[in-house]
């Protein structure tokens, strides 16, 4: 049997046609073991890192977004504001407010079948707003719902991710005391993870379906030696701010975890695993 592995070229070729329903055919079946997770222990980084980052903790699109992500054997990356499911929350907008969010029950499940649950706020406030007394006050106010009501969270190996992707240079000097790393906006793709990387800038694109911003990006990134692209998602199937399809997701990890040189991974996982030396 001839064992398929995808290349970097299959994909720029599918992408570069636009083409979205040529998905490679055979690499879902046959595709290299590990590939795209490699397994604990093993230091040696891979050349592209892929992070979707899922924003706001919808109900029925985390539910959905992490079942997917477990047919392919890979963490979702899901970032959820601490008190969205409270009564007392006032969604800040039309695209939060529209659907269920979940809480931290599912959250813990979610977290306990391997995938990474990370503050997305205390109240998605936008905190380049804010004086920074009361950005600080929101931030620990999250850290601490988080650390009381997630087992296992630990504040130091957390993510933060900034609502808005909108920081200030006085928060993002001040957070690496609170917390690993932040996720604000910026660049797209990062360097690999390395010690010290504290600051995570990613980009999206809404309010309307974001698939095809996801392609150009992930071609972007294939174009280059090395890179890690961090994509800001939120919902699924309509649910959130430039939302996917979960056949897209289901169909994208696919091609993704066939092509050797890619990782599919969640953020702190990514600074934990590969972050070190
Ligand atoms: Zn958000």
């Amino acid at each position: 049997m001839n064992k398929r592995t995808s290349t970097r070229r299959d994909f720029l070729s599918i992408t570069g046609a636009g083409a979205a329903s040529l998905i490679l055919s055979s690499c879902g079946l046959e595709k290299e073991q590990d590939s795209h997770q490699p397994k604990a222990g093993n230091r040696e980084k891979p050349k592209h890192i892929i992070t979707l980052s899922f924003d706001d903790g919808f109900k029925k699109s985390s539910i959905g977004t992490a079942q997917i992500y477990e047919k392919h054997n890979l963490s979702a990356c899901i970032n959820v504001i601490a008190t969205a499911h409270l009564n007392t929350f006032r969604p800040p907008g039309e695209h939060i407010a529209a659907s269920d969010k979940g809480d931290f029950g599912l959250w813990n499940e979610l977290k306990q079948r391997g995938h990474e649950i990370m503050p997305h706020s205390y109240k998605h406030a936008n905190l380049r707003q804010l004086p920074l007394a009361e950005a600080k006050d929101l931030i620990r106010r999250c850290l601490d719902y988080f650390s009381k009501e997630l087992k296992g969270f630990d504040p130091k190996e957390s993510v933060f991710n900034f609502p808005y992707n909108s920081s200030t240079p006085e928060l993002e000097n001040w957070l690496p005391t609170q917390t690993k790393a932040f996720r604000t906006g910026g660049g797209a793709i990062n360097p690999l993870p390395h010690a010290g990387q504290v600051k995570l800038t990613c980009t999206g694109y809404g309010p309307g379906n974001c698939e095809k911003d996801i392609e150009a990006k992930i071609t972007q990134l294939l174009e280059r030696d090395s890179g890690w692209l961090i994509y800001n998602t939120h919902g699924l199937d309509g649910e959130g701010w430039g939302p996917i399809t979960s056949g897209f997701l289901d169909k994208l990890l696919e091609r993704l975890t066939a092509i050797k040189s890619v990782a599919v991974m969640p953020a702190g996982k990514a600074l934990s695993q590969f972050g070190i030396v």
